[in-house]
């Protein structure tokens, strides 16, 4: 008799997106001929720049003449590649890696999602409140996050509060945490830290043993030059930090698929018997086991990124997006909406009127003004009253919906 993974029974039945499409679903069976506009779902709508193209197209035809062709690569990505990561998103800004130190992967969902891999079930886990639900679900697949309670909450996860009464700056918990969740530019918020913020959960992991798994997948959205676009910038960082990034948002990516994780030398993990092993060596271990390398044509294509014109066309999608932040942004607060994030990040968090709960307001905003968001309480229990908006629409879409929303209320 094969037994199943008992910890994906745990999981609540179904996703938060897929309560969405049902209740967008009934809108439309319901309002025929009506039509939505879509600020909900964390997918872009740019396609890919000329330079990633021309770069996917001269990998295709390298691939058909046995001189160039490529089969299997190295599973943790070509040196072409990682040469770019380290030179243009580390290196100038000071922080220096070895090749080694740099995995290429198909996304940052698979790798913050299989880290978990690696590491003992019985960690306590932290994340701030609300969050990317991947990270949770993730370690309740791998059996380290309890039961779930009636506050909505796991009993072996510390959630740590992100909410306006605290400017969205995550305190430290009382209780330890093993395995902390950084995700800056956060989504859903779109709050960021400042250097100093930041420094004081490196200067916790390193005082209190703990693991920082730090997103950074919204970094090129930072508009600020004051904050930190890599966890590494923090000095001590490199002891106590594994970092993940993804081409998605920077570049369009989400269909191509190519991101990278940065585990250096330095960070160490225990042994119950309290032997420090390093978490590089395992990860190594891991994907050459378990993935067999992002594609040579996507590699090709994230190469592509970093060139001149590459970086000048992301720019142009990047400050696109930010501007309809900003149109958005602008236009709610105009009608005495209380907005956060979207300066430096694609994402609004939107208080909620009159302390409707997230789910009310989704509804009001699908029934009345036909635009629809995303609940907050959908990413946590700290995200109860808000509703999250992206910005990664097209601009007609962006300024009919502040029309929609201006008139609705
Ligand atoms: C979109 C997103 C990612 C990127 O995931 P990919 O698998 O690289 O597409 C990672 N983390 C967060 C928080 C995201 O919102």
């Amino acid at each position: 008799m094969a037994l199943v993974n008992e910890h994906f029974l745990k999981l609540p039945g179904s996703y938060l997106f897929s309560d969405i499409a049902k209740k967008v679903n009934t809108f439309k069976v319901t309002h025929p001929g009506k039509d939505l506009i879509r600020l909900g779902i964390g997918d872009v709508t740019q396609p890919l720049t000329p330079a990633v193209i021309k770069a996917m197209h001269v990998a295709v035809d390298e691939m058909t003449s046995k001189d160039t062709f490529r089969g299997y690569g190295p599973e943790q990505g070509y040196d072409f590649l990682i040469d770019e990561v380290i030179k243009h998103d580390f290196a100038s800004r000071g922080i220096q890696l070895e090749r080694s130190e740099v995995f290429i992967s198909d996304g940052a969902k698979s790798d913050t999602g299989n880290i978990g891999d690696i590491l003992r079930h019985d960690n306590t886990i932290g994340v701030t409140d609300p969050i990317y639900p991947v990270y949770i679900d993730s370690n309740v697949m791998g059996g380290r996050s309890g039961e779930l309670q009636e506050d909505g909450k796991w009993s072996n996860v510390v959630y740590i509060p992100c909410i306006s009464e605290n400017d969205f700056i995550p305190q430290i918990p009382e209780k330890r945490i093993d395995i902390l969740y950084l995700c800056y530019p956060n989504n859903p918020t779109g709050t960021t830290l400042s250097k100093a913020e930041l420094k004081k959960w490196v200067n916790y992991a390193l005082a209190n043993d703990t693991l920082i798994l730090f997103d950074a997948a919204y970094e090129a959205y930072i508009q600020d030059p004051e904050i930190p676009h890599s966890i590494y910038e923090i000095k001590g960082a490199r002891k106590c930090a594994i970092e993940f990034k993804s081409f998605s948002k920077t570049a369009g990516f989400t269909g191509i698929r190519c991101g990278y994780t940065i585990v250096p030398k330095e960070v160490t993990a225990a042994t119950l018997s309290g032997e420090r092993v390093s978490l590089n060596k395992l990860w190594n271990r891991r994907q050459s086991t378990k993935f067999n390398g992002t594609s040579y044509i996507t590699q090709r294509a994230a190469q592509a990124v970093y060139s001149p014109e590459g970086q000048k066309e992301i720019k142009e999608i990047i400050d696109y997006y930010m501007t309809n932040a900003r149109i958005m942004k602008e236009g709610l607060e105009s009608i005495g909406l209380q907005v956060y994030g979207g300066d430096n990040a694609p994402y609004l968090w939107v208080k909620t009127l009159d302390g409707l709960s997230s789910w009310k307001f989704f509804d009001q905003l699908l029934y009345e003004a036909n635009v629809v968001g995303t609940p907050g309480v959908g990413f946590g229990p700290s995200g109860e009253g808000y509703l999250r908006l992206t910005a990664f629409g097209n601009r007609e879409d962006c300024l009919e919906a502040m029309k929609r929303i201006k008139k609705w209320i």
